[in-house]
């Protein structure tokens, strides 16, 4: 047994033998690595017995807390059935009960679910599917894609294609498919001059002339609508999603809908799409759609796309397959997780937490060294002024070290810092995490 105190043996041999993911492993001379044991509700526990409130949802994919009663128990049960079987040829009735009400939600508007285990995946379904439906429509040309400057759409080649990251890009750039990069709607681009409102303005003027100059060679435009999450958390209002969707229209291109980080109650409405009244063409899901407990993505797409490929001729299949794929373990997961949404009215308690989240980050609004502070339902950031940070390339790291010492669970990315925590958290445990932050950003800022 381990005594607080004292590391565990594995916990020493993992820098040797587990490569972590996005990071530069010498780090780890300098952080030592958090050896999680256990977790409960939004809380996690180290093996020194140290407690972290989960600030950021273990990479915002928890939504209803760590070992979450009922989902625990729908899983259990569900492992004493059947644990895995193979999609293809066979179904099972998780996989379809989550279809049918996934469709349901989006009003049946995206009633056909395609199935994968990771959210880089199920974007590179929306791209394929995007591009095979225009082929199969006698339009092979349409195979070039749009994203939004500054876009975060998965890490493996087809979703680093569309992501404008440029550690990303300096990387891998060689490997990636060339894409039209148009100008975001991020409303921290307002100055004196130019309002958040011309922001848009501007931002869709800059997509329709992309639309016009290229839409014959065009399949899709892919964004994140009104969160760019892993951009900063830069915001931007419903409006320039439904206009884009309309621009999409007009010049017969595909919108994808990446609801990976916003979808599932993360900005206020179930998806993040409802605010701006419209329907994307493709919609990928994963992070919260299985509740945080088990890898699982979707891309959902529209009757008119399906029946496309609804067809005798071989070429119109559409190819993608996962060993994994429909998982029936991670499928009950998301059945639970959205049975809690309908059960305990989460949405409409989110917005009683959304507003404890403002309360608690009050001392934000008017501190000397932030800026943009913003929020957009369970996601709430503001960016720390880069004049205040002497070492910007250790900010980050220097919060996350620190936070754990003030008992929170935060991972800035660059000088922007926010919480998206889970959909459980007490207005007592929200304001200690607002204070937690508040005392880690004064330490933080005094050292470097
Ligand atoms: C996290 C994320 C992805 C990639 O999902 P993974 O499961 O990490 O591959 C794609 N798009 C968005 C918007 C994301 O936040």
């Amino acid at each position: 047994m381990n005594k607080p105190g004292h590391s565990l043996d594995w916990v020493s041999r993992s820098l040797a033998s587990v490569w972590q993911p996005c990071t530069q492993m010498k780090d780890h001379e300098a952080y030592p690595l958090i050896a999680i044991t256990s977790g409960k509700g939004g809380w996690l526990c180290d093996d020194q017995g140290r407690r972290f409130i989960d600030g950021i949802s273990s990479w915002w994919t928890n939504l209803f807390g760590h070992a979450n009663p009922r989902i625990n128990q729908a899983i259990t049960e569900q492992l004493n059935r059947i644990e895995h079987v193979m999609l293809a040829g066979f179904t099972h009735q998780p996989v379809v009960e989550l279809s049918e009400r996934l469709s349901a939600l989006t009003n049946g508007q995206l009633g056909h679910a395609f199935y994968a285990s990771d959210g880089a995946s199920a974007v590179e379904i929306a791209l394929k599917m995007s591009h095979h439906f225009w082929k199969i429509q006698g339009k092979p040309n349409k195979k070039e894609f749009i994203c939004l400057a500054n876009s975060y759409h998965g890490e493996t080649l087809g979703a680093l294609s569309v992501t404008d990251v440029s550690i990303f890009r300096d990387a891998y750039g060689s490997l990636l498919n060339p894409v039209h990069i148009v100008m975001s709607p991020d409303s921290r681009a307002a100055t004196d001059r130019n309002s958040s409102e011309e922001i848009i303005d501007l931002a869709l003027q800059n997509l329709e002339e992309c639309l016009a100059k290229h839409h014959q060679t065009i399949a899709a435009l892919i964004i994140e609508p009104l969160v760019q999450c892993a951009g900063q958390m830069a915001m931007h209002a419903p409006r320039y999603v439904k206009r884009a969707k309309q621009l999409c229209e007009q010049y017969d291109v595909h919108l994808i809908a990446d609801e990976i980080a916003v979808g599932c109650g993360r900005t206020g409405t179930f998806f993040a799409c409802e605010q701006a009244g419209i329907w994307p063409d493709l919609m990928t899901l994963s992070k919260g759609i299985s509740a945080g407990y088990l890898p699982l993505s979707i891309c959902l797409s529209t009757d008119t796309i399906y029946s496309a490929f609804y067809s005798d001729r071989i070429s119109a299949t559409f190819l993608h397959s996962h060993s994994y794929t429909g998982n029936p373990l991670a499928c009950r997961a998301a059945l639970a997780g959205l049975d809690i949404f309908q059960e305990d009215g989460v949405l409409e308690k989110n917005k009683v937490r959304s507003q404890s989240i403002q309360e608690a980050f009050a001392w934000a609004r008017d501190h000397a060294s932030i800026e943009h502070v913003r929020q957009q339902g369970m996601i709430f950031a503001f960016d720390v002024n880069a004049a205040a940070i002497s070492n910007p390339g250790s900010f980050s790291k220097m919060m996350f070290q620190e936070g754990l010492q003030e008992g929170v669970l935060i991972r800035p990315i660059g000088r922007t810092v926010y919480v998206i925590p889970p959909y459980i958290l007490s207005a007592d445990e929200i304001q200690q995490m607002g204070r937690a932050i508040e005392r880690t950003l004064h330490t933080v800022l005094q050292k470097s």
